[in-house]
């Protein structure tokens, strides 16, 4: 847990009563020449779950990534509970243990048990003692329906099951925010559904989500908002059910005709 006084002050970002736990302002980021991100601006508040989609290639990888500092912006300013993403930021940690994210690729490390997945974090980061860490990590096996998996390492369990191990092992750092980058792309269809139940149970119990996916029967029931990006911009952004009932933007339009 972060102490009280790196707490974010709600003074300045506090929209009409409610938490604003990350605000992304005029965001912009290039590879080299290549403009990647261009002028992004998103609020997100405390407990909301924002899908994001669009065609491969448009940024929404980049944009999630902004938000832990695995990618760096060059312009503009993302503020993530109080804290500046500035290049020479010193309290990196501190992001990292409150924003959680999920790979397509799991990421487990292939060389540790699961339940030693789970733990490495709390014991090296949170500074834990390895009997609290494993106390927390068999709480979020069992949450994720895998603890008879414990003591197995990563290749010996399905793509489902290694990506709600990937998620546990995130939960063990207690976050505030999970990001989600196409969680449930690299599984096997019957796969989906049982990575799909754990993200709508977290959603349910308030946790605040960014979630790539192109799942959109996932995004109609957990999605507070759903955005719409293309060419490096979030060209739409909108309640469910007017983004799928009634897109504004031609690009929108297209991609939703291809995915149906
Ligand atoms: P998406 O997740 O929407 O598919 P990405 O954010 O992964 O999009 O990528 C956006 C664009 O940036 C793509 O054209 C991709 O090739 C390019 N890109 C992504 N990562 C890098 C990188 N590390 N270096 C150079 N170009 C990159
Ligand atoms: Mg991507």
């Amino acid at each position: 847990m972060i102490e009280t006084k790196d707490k974010p002050e709600l003074t300045g970002s506090e929209i009409n009563g409610e938490e604003c736990i990350i605000t992304i302002d005029k965001v912009n980021k290039w590879y080299g020449d290549f403009h990647v991100l261009k002028d992004v601006d998103l609020e997100v508040f405390a407990g909301e779950k924002i899908v994001v989609c669009g065609p491969s290639g448009s940024g929404k990888s980049t944009l999630i990534r902004c938000i832990n500092h695995l990618e760096k912006h060059q312009k503009g300013s993302i503020n993530v509970m109080g804290h500046e993403l500035t290049n020479d930021i010193k309290d990196i940690s501190v992001i990292r243990q409150e924003v959680g994210m999920c790979f397509q690729s799991f990421n487990l490390f292939p060389h540790l048990s699961i339940l030693d997945n789970l733990t490495l974090a709390p014991i090296w980061v949170r500074k834990m003692s390895k009997k609290d860490a494993e106390k927390i990590a068999w709480k979020y096996l069992k949450r994720v329906n895998i603890a008879e998996h414990a003591h197995k390492f990563p290749a010996q369990l399905s793509g489902g099951q290694q990506q709600r191990a990937a998620i546990a092992r995130s939960l063990c750092m207690q976050p505030k925010i999970m990001l989600f980058d196409e969680p449930t792309s690299a599984l096997d269809p019957e796969m989906v559904n049982e990575v799909l139940d754990v993200m709508v149970s977290l959603a349910e119990e308030g946790m605040t989500m960014i979630v790539v996916t192109h799942e959109m029967g996932f995004a109609r029931r957990v999605a507070d908002h759903v955005i719409f990006m293309d060419e490096g911009r979030i060209v739409e952004r909108q309640v469910p059910e007017k983004f799928f009932k009634n897109p504004e933007n031609e690009r929108t339009i297209e991609f939703l005709k291809q995915i149906h």
